[in-house]
């Protein structure tokens, strides 16, 4: 038996980031940028007001006080969108909106909060405004370039497109960008036992659960699934549905790769490529496959519907990843106090399905129950794995373990 990282490490060494392609930036959600972005122009591309106010020469109010304001002329009025078509001297302001181009000769805007607007005659053009506090030069004002500078680089090469990247990217006047493609994956259940999900379930069949847990799985990590249906195990019928899947990036499989006498996968794609038949050391999950056909790689998975996710999680998830662009590819990872005792008299590495709550701070599991590896409800109630190393065989109560978050959103925070 090989341990779960020797596994890991041979897997991940035939995957590379898939070749670029140019997508509209709505459509890169999520994606890893295969190019730098680097600034065309400046942003703000001119020095604009901060607030609501008005733009003074600074050192005009540098005596104002809210018992003494200072009085200046107000000369223009200014909205977003346009420019002044007076200078600020001595003695005036600009009325001037938030994003308003800076008119030449201010250097500061002091808001309406901070003057007599609210009690004064007029304000607008040809009116007058009191200034009730001083301001510093720069005060109120965003100055050119101070998000972007020309010739900048904004996002490097390798960061994955999220809505902030998006806004940016829209910012600059991208409507388009680097990135690289999403891996297509083949998904392929085979057994004879097996029915199609809107087939009748007759005597001794079951419903194909992995092709769905399987293909939203590559799907939320980012890959794009093909549907390759069931393969009864028979060396002709299997060879031809792999045959279909040889156009995609990664061919997964699931089932047949155990000792059973009818794991007719084994056969075929010892048969068809070069394929490397593994006994991990982790539990769920012992039978794995992993190899080529014609220069596709092939992940067999086990067919038990617990350990198929499972294997998945630990070997699926990260070559998608890899392909995708993406560096860290490691399970998000928490440390959590258990709130029962567990055994692991295996000696390989116990993947429990387990509840993870976070209380006053800190994180508790516990686990779902009934751990066999059929029991996929079992993995619907979890949201996490507890991970027990592989020698350790009695994990008591109150210990901190790793946890694998299976969902690690906002729902979990
Ligand atoms: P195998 O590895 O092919 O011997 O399968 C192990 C167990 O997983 C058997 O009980 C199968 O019936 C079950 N199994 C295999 N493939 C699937 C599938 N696609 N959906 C649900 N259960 C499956
Ligand atoms: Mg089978």
């Amino acid at each position: 038996m090989i341990s779960v990282e020797e596994a890991l490490e041979t897997v991940l060494g035939h995957f590379d980031p898939l070749d670029a392609e140019r997508r509209p930036i709505l459509d890169a959600l999520g994606q890893v940028l295969a190019e730098d972005v680097i600034s065309s122009a400046s942003i703000p591309p001119f020095d604009n007001s901060a607030m609501d106010g008005y733009a003074v020469q600074s050192g005009d109010v540098a005596g104002a006080g809210r018992d003494k304001p200072i009085e200046l002329r107000v000369i223009a009025d200014l909205a977003a969108g346009r420019v002044a078509g007076v200078s600020v001297g001595p003695g005036t302001a600009v009325r001037i909106m938030t994003g308003a181009p800076l008119p030449n000769g201010a250097d500061a805007v002091v808001r309406f909060e901070d003057t007599d607007e609210a009690s004064a005659p007029s304000t607008r053009e040809g009116g007058r405004i009191g200034v009730m506090v001083p301001v510093v030069s720069g005060e109120n004002v965003r100055y050119a370039g101070e998000d972007v500078r020309t010739g900048e680089l904004v996002i490097p090469k390798g960061a994955t497109v999220r809505p902030s990247e998006i806004g940016v990217l829209a910012s600059l006047g991208r409507k388009d960008v680097l990135v690289h493609r999403r891996p297509k994956v083949a998904v392929l259940a085979t057994g004879d036992e097996l029915v199609e999900i809107d087939e009748p379930v007759s005597p001794g069949k079951i419903r194909n659960s992995n092709s769905y847990s399987v293909a939203s799985l590559v799907a939320r990590y980012g890959g794009v699934p093909v549907m390759l249906g069931i393969a009864r195990d028979r060396i002709e019928e299997l060879t031809a549905k792999l045959a279909e899947g040889l156009t995609t990036d990664l061919v997964i499989t699931s089932g047949g790769v155990s000792v059973g006498d009818y794991d007719m996968v084994k056969n075929v794609l010892k048969a068809e490529g070069k394929i490397d038949f593994w006994q991990v050391r982790m539990k769920p999950g012992k039978p794995l496959a992993f190899g080529h056909i014609r220069g596709v790689p092939l992940l067999g998975l086990p067919g038990n519907p617990v350990s198929a996710m499972v294997s998945f999680e630990q070997f699926g998830r990260p070559a998608i990843l890899k392909m995708l662009g993406k560096t860290k590819l490691a399970k998000p990872t928490v440390s959590a106090t258990l709130t029962e005792d567990v055994e692991n008299y295996s000696g390989r590495r116990h993947y429990i399905r387990a509840i993870l709550e976070k209380r006053d701070g800190r994180y508790y599991a516990w686990t779902t129950g009934e751990q066999g590896s059929g029991i996929l409800t079992s993995m619907a109630k979890a949201n996490g794995l507890v991970v027990i190393p592989e020698d350790q065989k009695l994990v008591k109560a109150g210990t901190e373990v790793m946890v694998q978050m299976l969902d690690w959103s906002e729902e979990q925070a």
